[in-house]
């Protein structure tokens, strides 16, 4: 408010000035003298129009630029929970992995950029058994340590997702049909050596097959999964616990 009132003085006091001058050169010129109303009248009418002027214009810009700040403020605030709400919208929301439509999405974002990596699709073994002998939550109980086993075998960068009940999905970005094996037997691994122990000593033990398939050029994200697929049928299959892991696409899809 203070430098409103400043700065509409400081304008009101340049248009007495200006309005002296002219009057000075001008009223003379016309040949009538200088009267004290005229000097008056040149004084008073600047100082009063131009302050008032001033200052109604500073406070409406004022307060405009404060409306500006105050929008940007809220949408700043939107942008944020609308962040907040999409990352949310795309986890599961028991193991924070990504959901399977995002984990899909992730998958044919990362194979656009580039043709190289594998996919594994990791799936609990005989998990409806857990829940039948346990109940449910212990059940839920037992696929957190799976879900976070998977994701210590994974290396960073690698996307993870749920993309069933108690079945995952990795895509180890740029990883060779070796690496890849190392992942998936490291994944294998980990589920294997939880000690699950929900009612007494007793150990339950948890385990998990795995298909996986390397990607090649031109292969898409439905083609990738029905390799992977296949192999992860033929390590259920093979007895379980095992991963089975190939670069043939076409044979498998
Ligand atoms: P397989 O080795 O052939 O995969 O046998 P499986 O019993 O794991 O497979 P099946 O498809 O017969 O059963 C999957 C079970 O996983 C049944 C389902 O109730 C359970 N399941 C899926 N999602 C969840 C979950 O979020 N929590 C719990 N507790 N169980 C789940
Ligand atoms: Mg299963
Ligand atoms: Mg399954």
């Amino acid at each position: 408010m203070n430098s409103i009132i400043l700065k509409s003085a400081a304008i009101a006091l340049a248009s007495v000035a200006a309005s002296l001058l002219l009057t000075l050169i001008i009223v003379p010129a016309m040949g009538f003298p200088v009267t004290r109303t005229i000097w008056l009248t040149s004084t008073v009418c600047p100082l009063v129009l131009a302050w008032t002027a001033c200052a109604g214009t500073f406070w409406q810009s004022d307060r405009l630029k404060n409306a500006h700040r105050e929008l940007a403020r809220a949408h700043a605030q939107l942008a944020a929970a609308h962040r907040r709400l999409a990352e949310k919208a795309s986890r599961d929301d028991m193991t924070g992995m990504l959901n399977r439509e995002s984990f899909f999405a992730a998958l044919d974002g990362s194979r656009r950029k580039s043709d190289r990596g594998a996919l594994l699709i990791i799936d609990a073994d005989h998990f409806k058994k857990i829940n039948d002998n346990f109940g449910h939550l212990t059940g839920d109980d037992a696929l957190l340590l799976i879900a976070s086993a998977i994701e210590r075998g994974v290396r960073s960068g690698d996307v993870l997702g749920r993309i069933g009940g108690e079945e995952f999905g990795a895509f180890l970005t740029g990883a060779t049909e070796q690496e890849a094996k190392r992942v998936a037997e490291r994944i294998r691994r980990e589920v294997e050596l939880i000690r699950f122990r929900p009612v007494d000593e007793r150990t339950i033990p948890l385990t998990v097959s795995i298909g996986g398939t390397v990607c090649g050029e031109d292969v898409n994200v439905s083609d990738l999964m029905r390799a992977a697929d296949r192999r992860l049928y033929q390590a259920k299959h093979a007895g379980r616990n095992l991963t089975i892991l190939d670069t043939d696409i076409s044979e498998a899809a």
